[in-house]
């Protein structure tokens, strides 16, 4: 079945989908991004995704084509369109096509955001990764300094991510100034002696949408958080390490830099946590 995808108000099957060179997403990175899970054709969590959207354009000054309701028709027609049952919706807003390669943005009245969203399915319920846990090393953290806008700016962390599996690890934990700001693309934590640790939000790191829920899930389960920075040798020494995201939810990491965590093994904390997740997110998926 080919793929039908959205792109600046059309439904076309992939291979028909064009955007302008001249567009800032495409020229310069100037655009946003979200990406959503779908568990049983369903949304997981899109208030927040649309929440956070917002916030990054807003930040940006720029303007969505399309208001938070239409966007999530859009999301539903490719869902149905594709038969989507597990997998998720990847949207990028950007600041439109310009009339040329400029670095002054262009007039938000004249030049209208381009906006593509397009399916994948993924398992997302099971895998290796889930039941043996992931490696990580540690990589200096050199991206720009508003991570906490979610732009297509991808170089760094996927470079990273490269780095990661030449070693061998499945992903690169970023340290800053000694300390942990997050995973190339997931929130990262620890446990120590029943205490959950991870980084506060700031502009050091992405405000995840997933991390808020878990946190939720944590505190409503009588489970100590503390949100502060930790080290690469403090994670190494913790129970357990996990990380965060949209399509991996909970993800336990048993080894950071060539050191093993704990026992080796995805810690029950982390484990508690997606399930919990899992049963409480699909309550109120749309
Ligand atoms: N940090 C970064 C750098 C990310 O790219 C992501 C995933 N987009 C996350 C954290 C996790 O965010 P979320 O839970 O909203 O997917």
């Amino acid at each position: 079945m080919t793929r039908t995808v959205y792109v600046n108000g059309d439904y076309l099957p992939e291979t028909e989908a064009k955007v302008s060179i001249f567009d800032r997403g495409f020229l310069m990175a100037d655009a946003v991004y979200e990406v959503t899970s779908v568990l049983g054709g369903k949304l997981i969590d899109f208030q927040g995704h649309a929440a956070r959207l917002q916030r990054s354009l807003g930040e940006l000054e720029m303007i969505s084509p399309v208001t938070m309701d239409e966007l999530l028709e859009i999301h539903h027609q490719l869902i149905a369109r594709n038969d989507l049952d597990e997998g998720g919706i990847y949207l990028q807003i950007t600041r439109g096509a310009g009339p040329d390669r400029d670095f002054v943005w262009p007039d938000p009245e004249e030049v209208k955001g381009g906006i593509v969203l397009f399916t994948f399915a993924k398992k997302l319920t099971a895998g290796k990764s889930l039941d043996e846990g992931i490696k990580v090393v540690s990589m200096e953290d050199i991206r720009w300094g508003r991570r906490d806008i979610k732009t297509t700016q991808l170089l760094y962390p996927s470079f990273a991510k490269m780095q990661a599996k030449k070693k061998g690890a499945a992903d690169a934990w970023l340290v800053e100034d000694g300390f942990v700001t997050e995973g190339s693309s997931n929130n990262a934590y620890i446990v120590k002696d029943g205490v959950i640790i991870t980084r506060q939000l700031s502009t050091d790191i992405l405000h995840g949408i997933t991390r808020a829920s878990i946190l939720k899930f944590a505190a409503e389960a009588q489970m100590k958080v503390e949100e502060r920075p930790f080290t690469i040798e403090e994670a190494q020494q913790a129970d357990e390490a996990f990380a965060t995201s949209a399509t991996g939810f909970s993800q336990p990491v048993v080894e950071i830099d060539g050191v093993r965590i704990g026992d080796g093994k995805p810690g029950p904390v982390s484990r508690r946590l997606r399930e919990i997740y899992m049963e409480e997110m699909p309550k109120t998926a749309l």
